[in-house]
């Protein structure tokens, strides 16, 4: 039995597995009246596709009856059976395009983890990654290549920001709001004050905010900030999110994850003050050294790196050659 809860008149909150942490992924079924919508998928797993059935079940529906699906972004437990719902349901599918040429990407390199790419190499060593200490196979989740990603790759609409979409009775309007990905959007309902979020405004943690080697001169941390601020304009009483429960202060939690941020770029800052350093021997300073999965390592450089990309932008730091890698030294 899957755990589904109306969190308002007509909205459903379903509770899907993850084999990974964070271990639960919520995804919400509004009754539009009339019509269905559904607002991210969960992974395209046997056990997450069961639970997915059988929450709709317990509202009354199939799958096969839903009308739109929307994405909040393109990351697997989002957006993983985008496709398979979709092939079941002919609903129409909404996402960013920024997003959908992202879960193109991903499909398209399938097995291929990021460090056997050349022009991903090149990046990593440039940023102090010992890359050639690391199997290429632990570099890639495990999920990468397999039928758990399955996902729309060329949507029925291209989320654009500000879009206002009726469905049924119910008016969905779409924010965008880059950072934890670069077309991540949040879908707000104005008459009823209710903000769904996605990944980018969770109760308890953070989202993961980093430099990829696709996009090495982009400010993801800036336009995250950015984004904070501006989901703040809102009139919300209840935000509804990916992961965690729901909750009310989006403002108050906006300024909380702005301020952590802040306080992260301040402590990398203070550690590159003395001798520039790179991005991999700050992230080796701040998330700890030990022995961790490869793969959080390198989530840990290019989250050090983003914060250290905003310091130089605002200009805090600057950055420089030395040695064929990039350093960054304080200001
Ligand atoms: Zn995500």
């Amino acid at each position: 039995m899957s755990k589904v809860v109306e969190v308002h008149p007509g909205i459903y909150e379903i509770f899907l597995p993850l084999p990974m942490r964070p271990t639960i992924i919520n995804v919400y079924l509004i009754d539009c009246h009339g019509a269905w919508t559904l607002i991210d998928t969960g992974m395209n797993s046997p056990e997450s596709m069961r639970t997915l059935e059988d929450g709709f079940g317990q509202v009354g529906i199939k799958i096969e009856d839903l009308d739109v699906l929307i994405a909040t972004h393109h990351h697997i437990d989002h957006f993983g059976a985008s496709g398979v719902i979709r092939r079941r349901s002919h609903a129409k599918t909404y996402v960013h395009p920024l997003e959908a040429e992202r879960a193109g990407r991903m499909l398209m390199f399938g097995r291929m983890g990021p460090g056997e790419r050349p022009e991903s190499r090149a990046f990593f060593e440039m940023h102090g990654f010992p890359i050639e200490q690391y199997p290429a196979a632990g570099m890639r989740p495990m999920w990468m290549g397999t039928e758990m990603y399955s996902p729309v790759t060329e949507p029925d609409h291209a989320i654009k920001d500000g879009d206002v979409l009726k469905v049924g009775e119910r008016t969905l309007e779409f924010i965008w709001t880059p950072g934890h990905s670069p077309g991540h959007n949040v879908v707000y309902l104005r008459k009823e004050k209710i903000l769904i979020v996605g990944d980018h405004l969770l109760p308890k943690i953070t989202p993961h905010v980093g430099i990829y080697p696709d996009n090495p001169d982009g400010n993801p941390l800036g336009d995250f900030i950015n984004s904070q601020l501006k989901v703040q304009r809102y009139d919300v009483e209840s935000v509804l999110p990916a992961h965690g429960g729901v909750y009310s202060d989006h403002r108050h939690r906006a300024n909380q994850i702005i301020e952590h941020h802040r306080y992260r770029e301040a402590e990398m800052l203070d550690l590159v003050k003395k001798r520039p350093k790179t991005a991999f021997e700050v992230a080796q300073e701040v998330f700890g050294g030990e022995e961790r999965p490869i793969f959080h390592v390198m989530a840990a450089t290019f989250e050090t790196l983003a914060h250290l990309q905003l310091s130089c932008i605002e200009g805090r730091a600057r950055k420089f050659e030395r040695d064929n890698k990039v350093v960054f030294q304080t200001l």
